[in-house]
């Protein structure tokens, strides 16, 4: 028997209608992540006679403990696990189902959710913790919707929501980032060749109408979070749902990646407003961006390469821009020749506009996340170019951040970049 979950227990609205919300430093009551705090989610797979549907668990501190008043904003680190199960339920789900925490966060009125994985980031208002919202309601509104919006596949579900810093580091080194990994192996060996379809995303049209990504084995969406594999999951799960399937036939350039199929799923699903796009090129007819990429590559002329900036780096770039800066000219579902939103698991990848010569056209990242790119960087370039190491000769702001200084660092490391055909 399948109950139908309609009522939420949660003294704020819970609507879409709240989807695009920000909550501002002045507002804000509590704040998990952001660069401030560990903050990640997960979904998994639990075994449906074990588990207990509609437990709700928070473990550690909640926002009215004790120890924060008086003290200002509230900053917790955060660990959410949501487990389900039912019959239905595939593996392969799992993803599909952990993107919908950000959508399903942002629903809550008073309540902002950027990023994915072990970048997420949540803000709560003043607002809402004056009505009485607590961790607990975060639990019972991804519990309600996930049951309702997946009751095909999701007969139970237990939310754990974990606040103790020792748990959350644990947590996320032992069970959750195994699992990621595991999840961008399987991915890691498919190719935009080995496959007959691409699949459009519409999930962010909410907010960016004429936006529309283009999600290949090589290239996913530029949120972070929507593979091809989840891609074709969510096709699977919502038959009518935001990815549908472009089926791919012949290219018409195969190298900037230019397919008629391609063009017409964008022209369709963009009301016009986007007649063609590029996969592999950030010069010509880029694809658009929305405003959750979780990455913005942008052409440093005098380096005759690229650099790369992720949300999280709050200083300028060597281009003179900060992320939000950059953002604010890229995003909205325009084409900005140039300039481009993408993943971070795009930096790896052999289709990271290829056509301009590709991943050796980095000169630049932030430390952080050249950190966390560098081993399949490093695979990628070696396969590519045979230069070992590459991420040592990509330059960051612990080297230098002024366009000289980063040009000095790349000479004296024989940057490939360098050497390469003019990028414009
Ligand atoms: Fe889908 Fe792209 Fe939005 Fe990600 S950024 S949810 S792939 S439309
Ligand atoms: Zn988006």
């Amino acid at each position: 028997i399948k109950i139908k979950v309609t009522e939420i227990d949660c003294p704020v609205a819970v609507s879409s209608a709240f989807e695009g919300e920000r909550v501002r430093k002045d507002t804000m009551f509590a704040e998990f992540g952001g660069n401030k705090t560990e903050c990640w989610e997960l979904v998994t797979t639990g075994d449906l006679a074990e588990m207990e549907d509609h437990k709700i668990t928070v473990v550690g501190p909640d926002i009215d403990d004790a120890m924060f008043e008086g003290k200002g904003v509230v900053r917790l680190p955060m660990g959410v696990v949501v487990k389900v199960a039912g019959k239905q339920m595939q593996k392969d789900f799992e993803t599909v189902l952990e993107r919908r925490i950000h959508y399903f966060t942002n629903y809550i009125e008073g309540a902002m959710h950027v990023g994915q994985r072990n970048i997420a980031w949540i803000r709560l208002t003043k607002e809402a913790f004056e009505k009485g919202f607590r961790l607990k309601h975060i639990g019972e509104v991804l519990y309600a919707k996930m049951r309702s919006d997946f009751d095909k596949v999701v007969d139970k579900c237990e939310v754990t929501i974990y606040t103790n810093a020792e748990d959350v580091k644990r947590l996320g080194e032992e069970m959750v980032k195994p699992i990621y990994a595991e999840r961008d192996e399987r991915m890691g060996a498919l190719t935009d060749e080995s496959v007959d379809e691409f699949y459009t995303c519409l999930l962010c049209q909410s907010f960016a109408p004429s936006h529309v990504c283009i999600v290949t084995p090589e290239r996913l969406g530029l949120c972070g979070a929507v593979s091809w594999l989840d891609a074709k999951a969510t096709k699977e799960l919502d038959p009518m749902g935001p990815n549908q399937p472009v089926v791919k036939g012949a290219a018409i350039d195969e190298r900037l990646g230019v397919w008629d199929s391609v063009n017409e799923a964008v022209a369709t699903n963009s009301q016009g407003a986007v007649e063609k796009v590029t996969l592999y090129s950030i010069l010509e007819d880029p694809m658009t961006s929305c405003g959750c990429f979780e990455c913005i590559c942008g052409i440093m002329p005098e380096a005759n390469g690229v650099i790369i900036v992720n949300r999280e780096f709050g200083d300028v770039s060597p281009v003179g821009m900060t992320f939000g800066e950059l953002a604010s000219m890229t995003g909205g579902g325009v084409q900005t020749p140039g300039f481009m939103g993408h993943g971070r698991f795009l930096i790896g990848s052999k289709k990271f506009m290829s056509a301009e010569g590709g991943l050796p056209r980095i000169v630049w990242m932030p430390k952080e996340l050249k950190d966390d790119v560098a081993d399949r960087l490093n695979k990628a370039v070696f396969e590519m170019t045979g230069i070992e190491n590459f991420a040592d000769m990509v330059c960051d702001e612990t080297i230098a951040n002024d366009s000289e200084a980063v040009l000095e660092f790349l000479e004296s490391k024989g940057h490939p970049a360098l050497a390469m055909d003019p990028i414009m």
